[in-house]
């Protein structure tokens, strides 16, 4: 449910709204300051007779029930995109954040390697995992916290933030002690051990669609995080598994503008993971910034063929440097229009 308070209400009024609200069992509030109105919403347990005894509060405008069943997560309870401050980087607003990195760390010259080449061609964040959920038991399953103290040596040397994959709610703690953004990867994206376990941490999270996850599904994956106290949350589209068995995966790129709609949360891409093809990578990249995507995470290697883990999707440096050109030239020219069409029905909360 949420709380619509009037244009112009005192910080009194919304003080007061909350304090009663909070005064009823098993009722909690979540303060949301738009540019345009204030929403109070509502979570818990919702009895018949809510709405209209909130109605009458002071400084109430309208009190409307949200049949989704994210809440946190939804636009319906905070109407403005969530920004998300890394480093230098501003995620989920106009700036296109490229995160970018190899998909293992394998050796420190390796990740120092490409550090240095993503920072030059204009990434903000290094990627690299050091947690690997692999397939197959008996491929390269990551070199753990000594791939950490690696990523953490690129950090010092480039000034980049790191983004790196936790598995099991046992090394979060470890992993956020080095990395500057959590990611849930695909396969643990409804692993909710893992999602209560990085919603205690106060850094940022990226979650990974999982191969057959609704949209749904994943921003349930958010509001788990979200409700229990993180709300740093960053979504990510990386393909679904359809009948198509050409591309390693197929890149749903209308989730992009649909997360964007359903929630305030930002939404990146990963064309790697997407397409599992490195000559895909970039047209998809250019795709998915075309359909609004606030960033993109790709995978970078020295050396695609000798990659440990994902060769045949990685970009060589030079590959690397001109899908950024590419992606930033489609993200100038989409600012030059407005990528949202004016509403053309009612908009209905649930
Ligand atoms: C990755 O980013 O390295 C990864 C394993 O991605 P996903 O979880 O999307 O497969
Ligand atoms: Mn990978």
């Amino acid at each position: 449910m949420i709380i619509v308070m009037r244009s112009g209400c005192t910080d009194q009024e919304i003080e007061g709204v909350r304090r009663q609200v909070e005064a009823r069992a098993g009722l909690t509030t979540h303060l949301s300051r738009g540019v345009e109105r204030t929403i109070i919403g509502v979570i818990g347990r919702i009895y018949p007779e809510l709405q209209s005894e909130l109605e009458l509060l002071g400084g109430v405008t309208e009190v409307i029930r949200v049949s989704k069943p994210y809440k946190l997560a939804s636009r319906d309870f905070h109407p403005d995109d969530t920004l998300i401050r890394v480093g230098n980087t501003t995620i989920g607003g106009k700036e296109l954040t490229v995160m970018a990195g190899p998909c293992s760390v394998e050796t420190e010259q390796q990740v120092l390697a490409t550090a240095h080449a993503v920072k030059e061609a204009g990434a903000a964040i290094l990627r690299g995992g050091a947690f690997k959920p692999r397939s197959s038991p008996y491929t390269f399953r990551g070199l753990g916290v000594q791939g950490l103290r690696l990523l953490a040596k690129a950090r010092e040397e480039t000034g980049l933030p790191i983004v790196t994959e936790v598995m099991t709610p046992e090394d979060v703690d470890v992993v956020a002690s080095y990395a500057d953004i959590l990611q849930v990867g695909a396969r643990n994206i409804q692993n909710f051990n893992l999602l209560d376990a990085v919603a205690r941490i106060s850094k940022p999270v990226l979650l990974k669609r999982g191969f057959a996850t609704t949209y749904e599904e994943l921003l349930l994956a958010a509001e788990y995080v979200m409700a229990g106290g993180n709300h740093q949350v960053i979504l990510c589209e990386r393909g679904i598994r359809t009948f198509e068995q050409f591309v390693r995966n197929t890149m749903d790129l209308a989730a992009i503008p649909v997360l964007k709609r359903l929630s305030h949360l930002p939404v990146i891409a990963d064309p790697s993971h997407g397409t599992g093809k490195w000559y895909l990578v970039q047209p998809m990249a250019m795709a998915s910034v075309a359909a609004g995507a606030h960033g993109l995470i790709i995978e970078v290697h020295p050396n695609p063929d000798q990659a440990l883990s994902d060769g045949a999707q990685s970009l060589t440096f030079e590959n690397f440097q001109k899908l950024m050109d590419n992606v930033r030239a489609v993200h100038a020219a989409i600012e030059q229009v407005n990528p949202a069409p004016k509403s053309q029905m009612p908009l209905k909360t649930s």
